[in-house]
């Protein structure tokens, strides 16, 4: 039997517990075997410079260490130049010929799908999941660029702007990322972040 793994792909920037929710939610209903998290690499399409990519990889490392479930691609970090969906999506198919994709985004990820350089390719090679966010509504199925299956999950209100801002501006964080992440953030002092009270 093949494979069924999904893929959450972000700049993880940090990672925190809306993604965890939503990687596990989507393994046990969709049945699926495992769930990667994909890490963007630079330059980065968002704009503003996402934090190093070696402290993303680490923090990401550090929210899946305890989950079996749970694995990181580091990938897209090794690429030269901007990362397309589709060209990552080919490169895993290629190495993993017999394993069954499904993507996973957001709803406000959903809502820019039709921008995607190449969509048609990646969708082709995954099956595409939107996963319902606060704050957001599932684009209209004329707005996608093509069949997607809907996932429901708990709406938890946390984004890594939210965190990067009470991370620099000492507010609680805690029960917002993994515990792991919390003190990787802390030790290498990321996003303007004091000791732990
Ligand atoms: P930022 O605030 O910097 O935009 P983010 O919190 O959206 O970051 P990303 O790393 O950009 O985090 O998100 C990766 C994927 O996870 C995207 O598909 C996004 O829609 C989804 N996601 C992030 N947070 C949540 C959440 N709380 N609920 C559901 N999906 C989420």
């Amino acid at each position: 039997m093949s494979l069924r793994v999904g893929l959450l792909g972000g700049t993880f920037d940090p990672p925190h517990l809306g993604h965890l929710v939503v990687a596990e939610c989507a393994r046990v209903e969709l049945d699926l075997d495992e769930v990667r998290l994909l890490v963007a690499g630079e330059p980065w399409m968002k704009g503003a410079a996402p934090t190093p990519a070696a402290d993303r990889f680490a923090m990401v490392c550090a929210a899946v260490d305890q989950d079996p479930y749970l694995l990181v691609d580091e990938r897209e970090l090794h690429r030269e130049g901007p990362t397309y969906t589709a060209d990552t999506l080919a490169d895993l198919h290629a190495g993993e010929p017999d394993t069954d994709w499904f993507f996973l985004l957001g709803e406000d990820a959903a809502a820019g799908l039709q921008d995607w350089q190449r969509v048609e390719e990646a969708f082709a090679l995954a099956t595409f999941v939107v996963v319902t966010r606060p704050g957001d509504d599932a684009p209209a199925a004329d707005d996608l660029p093509g069949e997607v299956v809907h996932l429901e999950v708990p709406q938890l209100e946390v984004s890594s702007t939210q965190l990067r801002e009470r991370y620099a501006r000492g507010l609680a964080t805690r029960y917002l990322v993994p515990d792991a992440v919390d003190r990787c953030i802390r030790e290498r002092r990321l996003y303007g972040a004091g000791p732990r009270r």
